[in-house]
């Protein structure tokens, strides 16, 4: 689930709007071996030279945009997806500016899910909760509530320092094998449960940081974690591929690299986050006997060939598809006489346009909520973002809504409503294009 909030449509991601002084400075990392198991990947997509989604741009730095080539590919031997191309987490994640705390349905969601484990993994006070990339504390704050002891590690250093402000003990790190070593040895920190909320694709190296959590387990722990399952892959949500993300995970391939880790997936279930995620649980090896969901799931996947080679090389089709539809609709309402602009501009949005090589040609400029991103221009297709009230000024005739996972939200936004009376349509163009 993204959060529609007073800050725009986003995930929890590193939000525009934040432009580094010396922005285009990369490390990036080439992996024609797999970040598993070291057998060959081969690649079965490309979307292409693409910006960093999530740099927005001030007018000065457009010449100075650099574009790195986004390519994913698949290991036959572990069935681990991969980009081709990675980039410097510590470029990536270190100013990272959104913070949990300011969704309020973002909050809710942590309440639930605080007590579900509460309940489940019957935590108390002798009990502690560790969670990796902690944000603000918006988790952690609901075990501490009741009294359990929480521990949180967050890379970005000023949501660190939020974090701390309000009470939540946080250390401002990259989790790794090395850190958690450190971590029990010198600070003598073992956990009950381990939580990773959507960090787990953005990891390069996936293994070093599994053994870490391996090793910073109690014998009986658990660790849970969450991320957007590759299923969306399947059904035409590829712009949810972006250098951030470095893996996009089916069960069959992560019971792989979590046995690399001493670990041992033994229950998961479905959940609406990000427009679908699973949710793995996950203990030292042999611990817990894997249950039959489990099972099943694994299963489903084989049967679908979620470990075939062939049955990727179906995604670039459909973003091919896709993508001529989309230029097809909008040559003729340019040619129509037509007004259309970006309604919100996330990093998913970002892909798209770009993927789709649309940018002035076929769009007149880009709103988006997020005071962040207003007055920057995108990355990539450089549109200008505005404020939402510029629709009211410039009376466009299409909205394109690039959050397509809240699109139902958006069409029915009181804001919208002189838009819609006055016979304003909207577009969807993930997973399929559509009017409304
Ligand atoms: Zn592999």
């Amino acid at each position: 689930m993204e959060h529609h909030t007073a800050l725009g449509c986003m995930g929890k991601e590193r939000t525009g709007g934040i432009y580094m002084k010396d922005p285009f400075h990369f490390l990036s990392h080439t992996s024609k071996i797999c970040r598993n198991c070291g057998h060959p990947v081969l690649p079965f997509f490309s979307l292409g030279a693409m910006p960093l989604v999530n740099t927005f741009l001030r007018k000065e730095d457009i010449p100075l945009e650099k574009r790195f080539d986004l390519t994913v590919g698949f290991c036959s031997s572990c069935f681990l997806t991969q980009l081709m191309i990675t980039l410097s987490p510590e470029v990536l994640f270190r100013d990272y500016v959104y913070f949990s705390s300011v969704s309020s349905s973002f909050l809710s969601h942590c309440k639930k899910t605080a007590r579900e484990f509460i309940k489940r993994f019957d935590l108390g006070k002798e009990n502690l909760v560790l969670e990796i990339a902690s944000n603000d504390g918006a988790l952690l704050r609901y075990f501490q509530e009741q009294g359990i002891g929480v521990l949180g590690i967050e890379p970005a250093k000023n949501v660190a320092e939020a974090a701390k402000t309000q009470g939540i003990p946080t250390i401002p790190e990259f989790f790794n094998y090395a850190f958690a070593r450190k971590l029990k040895e010198e600070q003598k920190v073992s956990a009950d449960l381990v939580i990773g909320m959507n960090v787990l694709a953005h990891v390069p190296e996936i293994s070093d940081f599994l053994k870490g959590v391996s090793y910073i387990l109690k014998p009986q722990g658990t660790a849970v974690f969450e991320f957007p399952y590759i299923e969306g892959l399947f059904e035409g949500k590829f712009d949810t591929i972006y250098h951030e993300h470095v893996f996009y995970f089916s069960l069959l391939a992560l019971q792989n690299v979590f046995k690399n880790a001493g670990l041992e997936i033994y229950d998961l279930s479905m959940t609406p986050m990000q427009g679908g995620s699973l949710m793995i649980f996950a203990a030292k090896d042999g611990v817990f006997s894997v249950n039959a969901r489990v099972r099943t799931f694994a299963k489903r996947e084989s049967k679908y060939g979620y470990d075939k080679l062939a049955t990727y090389r179906s995604i670039a089709g459909r973003a091919q598809k896709n993508k001529t539809e989309l230029l097809a609709l909008l040559k003729n309402l340019k040619k129509e006489g037509k007004k259309v602009i970006a309604y919100s501009v996330p990093a998913k949005g970002i892909v798209l346009l770009n993927y789709c090589g649309i940018g002035e040609n076929y769009l007149a400029f880009s709103v988006d909520k997020s005071p962040a991103k207003q007055g920057l221009y995108t990355p990539g297709v450089h549109l200008l973002v505005h404020p939402l009230a510029q629709i009211y000024k410039e009376k466009p005739d299409y909205l394109l809504i690039l959050c397509w996972n809240i699109a139902d939200e958006v069409m029915a936004m009181e804001e919208l409503k002189p838009f819609r009376d006055r016979g304003g349509k909207f577009i969807v163009a993930v997973p399929k294009v559509k009017i409304y």
